[in-house]
């Protein structure tokens, strides 16, 4: 049986890096929740975001867990002003550039090729490619870490007047208004 990906993972980022980076939940709390358990779960992540892979292999899914991690330290450092650790910025360019997926435009939107034959670190190069496009494109000033109880998680504020604070209404947004009203 295959489990629900939607029960396992937090979905809800546009940003298909952020969403990576949130296979960490609560990564405020007291007691952050590691979602990458181990390769199946990386496999299954990937393939509900549209790259699938041949397989995933224990390598690679610790390249996953590093470039994540770099990407969420670039990403916190980005929404504070901070210049990012040069560590991080490596490491993050050697996955991009390890990386052999292309670019396709699919019914009017952009993907890329990627199959039941394609090694991991093509869909870790996509990730990769995803962020520095993200950490070092003309919306990085909206590059924010959530508000919400415990989470700190990245998100793009697309929103006009650059005021939101969770990087999910759905979820943390609705924490936090729930906490308002029994406070009340
Ligand atoms: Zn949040």
């Amino acid at each position: 049986m295959t489990e629900d990906v939607r029960r396992v993972f937090r979905m809800d980022n546009e940003v298909l890096a952020f969403r990576f980076t949130a296979t960490v939940s609560d990564r405020a709390g007291p007691a952050p929740r590691e979602r990458l358990t181990d390769t199946a779960r990386l496999k299954m992540w990937l393939g509900a975001n549209g790259l699938r892979v041949r397989d995933v292999s224990p390598t690679d899914l610790r390249d996953a867990v590093e470039l994540r991690e770099a990407i969420y330290r670039i990403g916190s450092a980005t929404a504070a002003g901070r210049q990012p650790a040069s560590r991080d910025v490596r490491t993050l360019n050697t996955i991009a550039a390890a990386g052999h997926a292309k670019a396709v435009l699919e019914h009017e939107r952009a993907g890329w090729r990627l199959t039941e034959t394609t090694p991991a670190g093509d869909a870790l190069g996509v990730l990769a490619a995803d962020a520095v496009r993200i950490l070092g494109g003309p919306d990085r000033g909206r590059i924010k870490n959530c508000e919400g109880p415990g989470c700190a998680g990245l998100f793009l504020d697309t929103s006009r007047g650059s005021n939101r604070r969770w990087c999910s209404m759905n979820t943390c947004g609705n924490k936090v208004k729930k906490s308002r009203i029994s406070a009340n």
